[in-house]
């Protein structure tokens, strides 16, 4: 698509959003399949089918009707899955790297390490802390 591309996108190079378009793409597909094999493990056999199958979390809210203990199993992967799927939503946007808070630019370190977080780093400390301690030691 020629011509007016926002103002968002065009601050990083077109190179670079393409990495880390792909390394967020990476990543789904991981999480993908990490998702499935915890899935294929706990759920009956007769699900099976459909959770290799499933496409979307939806499908997978699916397979577990009701109850929800088979969501549990990955529901920090579940969370991190959908911070991906928005990353990669608000690159096709063209708001991809600027902070869904405050607007303003994220550190492009910051994107290269955690190219899913929306938020800058001083956001996210705010909201760590709003949270009360509970901070994600993830890495
Ligand atoms: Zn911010």
């Amino acid at each position: 698509m020629p011509g007016d591309r926002p103002p968002v996108s065009a601050e990083i190079p077109e190179a670079e959003l393409d990495r880390l378009r792909r390394d967020l793409v990476a990543r789904r597909e991981a999480l993908w399949e990490e998702i499935r094999a915890d899935l294929l493990q706990n759920a009956r056999a007769e699900f099976h089918d459909r959770i290799r199958a499933a496409a979307t979390l939806d499908d997978i809210h699916d397979v577990a009707p009701g109850g929800g203990s088979l969501l549990g199993i990955f529901e920090a992967r579940k969370a991190r899955l959908e911070e991906i799927t928005a990353a990669l939503h608000r690159i096709e946007a063209g708001t991809f790297g600027r902070c869904t808070d405050c607007g303003r630019r994220i550190e492009a370190d910051d994107l290269r390490d955690r190219p899913w977080e929306p938020r800058c780093a001083g956001c996210r400390a705010k909201a760590a802390e709003a949270e009360g301690g509970e901070g994600e030691d993830a890495g």
